[in-house]
């Protein structure tokens, strides 16, 4: 429909709301009032309105735009070098409009963390999936730190589905809900062995028969050990893109499916981690440090956070906040762009 172009419209719009009250005024009451009160009705309005101009445009809020997203639009309109300052959201916005500003934020993340990438330490697929599993409930940090001796001690699927379940709960128990974690740790591992040969298999719908295996999980498996496309709806993803507005969607399968179609397919796994990386390190869920964010021109959200720029420094997180990273064993480009890897369970 021709509302693709909604946000020109709104400017024109207006434009003419500003120009037809003074129209249809006097149109009004010269016609009907004719020629006796011409001289009087030509003058009165305008006059009036004149004479009452200064002090009602001192109150209209020009002010007001640089802070209302709703109003944002018109200023960034009328004066272009303001585009690369803060090109807001208007509050209706197009289709069109949404897909751009989404895709723009997700090139600006790229910018900010071209070294995205899961935070769970994996060699194969195996490892992976199970971390993936462990990482309920808890910090992906802890995961790490414990996987390393579940997999010196049950590197396979075989080792695994074979092991004595006390054994196993006591090495996850710094997981939390080890117990449950231990059972689906084990029965995915013999479903492995039975049903796929003790190799993950690389199918959804294969992989969400898995005993403690979700869409979620089967995605993250999916995008980063198979190199096919998929979005993780974690926490972190499902606040950051409501405070985007890329979607009111609160179900993660209703999210997966708004934002899926907000991208193209090859950008979706590394979509997802980009969102997660800044979820964790600076959009948090209580105290968004919007004052140190890239993409504060672009976010409706923008003051939901912190916003003076050195409080809002002190809230960063993991790299960007000078610490440690999530991962004992992060990826080359990460310890590249200054990263640390994280320190091995009890160390702190
Ligand atoms: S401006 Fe604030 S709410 Fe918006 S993405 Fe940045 S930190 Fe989050």
């Amino acid at each position: 429909m021709k509302k693709a172009a909604s946000t020109g419209k709104t400017a024109a719009e207006a434009a003419t709301e500003k120009t037809e009250p003074q129209k249809t005024g006097t149109p009004k009451t010269s016609p009907r009032k004719t020629s006796s009160r011409k001289a009087a009705s030509q003058k009165p309005p305008a006059q009036k309105t004149s004479a009452r101009k200064p002090p009602v445009r001192k109150a209209v809020p020009p002010r007001k735009a640089a802070v209302a997203p709703g109003k944002a639009t018109a200023a960034v309109e009328g004066t272009p070098p303001a585009r690369t300052v803060a090109p807001k959201p208007p509050r209706k916005e197009s289709r069109t409009a949404l897909v751009r500003r989404a895709r723009r934020i997700n090139r600006e993340l790229a910018e900010v963390y071209p070294y995205a990438h899961p935070e769970l330490d994996f060699e194969n697929p195996f490892q992976l999936l199970v971390a993936t599993v462990l990482s309920a409930q808890t910090t992906d940090l802890r995961v790490n730190q414990t996987t390393p001796a579940l997999f010196a001690k049950y590197p396979t699927p075989e080792d695994l589905a074979a092991a004595d379940p006390e054994e196993v709960e006591e090495i996850l128990r710094p997981t939390g809900f080890f117990r449950a974690k231990t059972k689906s740790v084990m029965g995915l591992s013999r479903m492995l062995v039975e049903e796929f040969g003790g190799e993950v298999p690389n199918r959804l719908e294969d992989l969400v028969r898995l005993p403690g295996v979700g869409r979620k999980t089967a995605f993250v498996v999916l995008g980063n050990a198979f190199g096919r496309p998929g979005i993780t709806v974690d926490t972190h993803f499902q606040r950051l893109v409501r405070r985007w507005k890329w979607t009111e969607e609160t179900d993660p399968d209703k999210i997966e499916a708004a934002v899926g179609a907000l991208f193209p397919k090859s950008e979706w796994t590394m979509l997802s981690h980009r969102v997660i990386f800044h979820g964790r390190r600076i959009c948090h869920a209580r105290k968004p440090a919007c004052g140190a964010c890239p993409i504060a021109p672009l976010c409706p959200a923008y003051g939901e956070g912190e916003t003076d720029p050195e409080k809002a420094k002190k809230l960063l997180k993991y790299e960007k906040g000078g610490l440690p990273g999530q991962r004992l064993k992060p990826p080359q480009s990460y310890l590249d762009a200054g990263g640390r890897p994280a320190p091995p369970l009890g160390a702190g």
